[in-house]
């Protein structure tokens, strides 16, 4: 019988050494070594399994993949440095010039850059789609189209996409579907259930969860992986020993971290809804959420973000946020403290006045990231700041 999610997140584990310990050891290694050079010829030769070099794999960094790939149920996978070294390279190991991606516009900034800024140097072609008006989505496909890449829920609009209908279409084009899955995390959503050949990961945000390390994933088909593996293997983003250890422990709580970000998230958006002096309350697991039925549909549960706008645009968006005295003002997200972010100033600055406004980023917007903190003290915290 195959294991449920908790238990995966729990039992997948490196095998104990003869000191038999219960909780996984740090292996602090750069390198591995050979008992005699056959051994190391064969390995490097990929006749024979083994742990060459700390920037190929590592025993911490391989159970951190172990876990992700069976929460995601995804063949295979490699972990990064960061979310933002895992998303490119799942892009540039797969696309050459004269190919064509297809995105949806409402990406994170860094992920914008690369495609905006930096595919156009390498002759790699890209056209945005709106996420509210997926009827589109089929009539941009080119011939070269090779992927299509989504982030759903999107940061910080809070937009959703219908991971089934874009399974089916990059199924009927022989389409690369690669799928941001951050905000949802596996526990929430598993985009491959749907037909997506690709997960990507910030292990930075929910996957640690509270704040200390960075890390990335790409988890998906197994010939996809292979070119994304020997890309980084060669390019060198791998992610530290330390951080996976890290990363792995924090998987240990995940579901039950998830249960209470999403629990607090609902309280805080249904006691924020109907505030005088907010507008535009976005919460997936709200009934007023443009794409509920969507996210009831692919989600476990509405995760752990709510945007709002603060009425009267930035200046009371910046007065609101300097008269938190709790919650913490920082770009991370997922963390066990409840933060306040403005995408206009921070996360999104990069982009222009007008890209942020077509991905619904208003002068005023405020994304929180619920925590896991006494949602009284949460919900009171905002309310003060409003006044
Ligand atoms: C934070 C974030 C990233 C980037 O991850 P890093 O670990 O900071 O590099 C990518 N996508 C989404 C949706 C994010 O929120």
């Amino acid at each position: 019988m195959e294991n449920k999610f908790e238990t995966n997140s729990i039992r997948t584990q490196v095998p104990v050494t003869e000191n038999m310990e219960h909780s996984v050891p740090l292996y602090l290694t750069s390198s591995f070594v050979f008992d005699n050079a056959e051994d190391m010829r064969a390995a490097f030769a990929d006749e024979k399994e083994a742990n060459i070099y700390s920037r190929f794999s590592n025993p911490n960094v391989q159970e951190f993949v172990d876990k992700m790939c069976l929460l995601e149920g995804a063949e295979a996978g490699y972990a990064t440095s960061s979310g933002m070294s895992a998303i490119f390279a799942s892009m540039i190991a797969l696309l050459k010039s004269g190919d064509h991606l297809l995105s949806a516009s409402s990406i994170f900034g860094a992920t914008h850059t690369i495609v905006t800024k930096y595919f156009p140097k390498w002759g790699i072609e890209h056209s945005y789609f709106d996420i509210s008006k997926p009827e589109t989505i089929e009539k941009m496909i080119k011939k070269n189209t090779k992927m299509i890449f989504v982030e759903t829920p999107s940061n910080p609009g809070l937009d959703i996409i219908d991971l089934e209908m874009l399974g089916k279409l990059c199924k009927k084009h022989n389409i690369i579907l690669n799928v941001d899955n951050c905000f949802a995390t596996p526990y929430l959503q598993r985009p491959i259930e749907f037909g997506a050949d690709l997960v990507t990961h910030s292990a930075t945000k929910y996957i640690d969860g509270q704040g200390r390390v960075l890390g990335g994933a790409v988890l998906g088909r197994k010939d996809l992986i292979k070119e994304i593996y020997l890309f980084c293997r060669s390019t060198g983003p791998a992610l530290s020993p330390f951080n996976a250890w890290v990363l792995s422990k924090s998987l240990e709580t995940l579901s039950i971290r998830m249960e209470k970000h999403c629990e607090n998230a609902l309280r805080l958006a249904t006691a924020l809804q109907y505030h005088p002096k907010l507008e535009k309350i976005k919460y997936p697991g709200l009934l007023s959420h443009p794409q509920y039925e969507i996210a009831k549909k692919q989600m476990k549960s509405g995760g752990g973000i709510v945007t709002f706008n603060v009425k009267g645009g930035l200046e009371a968006g910046k007065k609101f946020l300097d008269g938190l005295k709790m919650c913490s003002l920082t770009a991370n997200l997922g963390d066990t403290r409840t933060i306040a972010t403005h995408p206009a100033s921070t996360t999104h600055s990069k982009l222009t006045e007008e890209e942020r406004l077509a991905v619904g980023i208003t002068p005023g917007l405020v994304r929180i990231s619920a925590g896991l903190e006494n949602i009284i003290d949460i919900i009171g915290d905002i309310e003060q700041a409003l006044k």
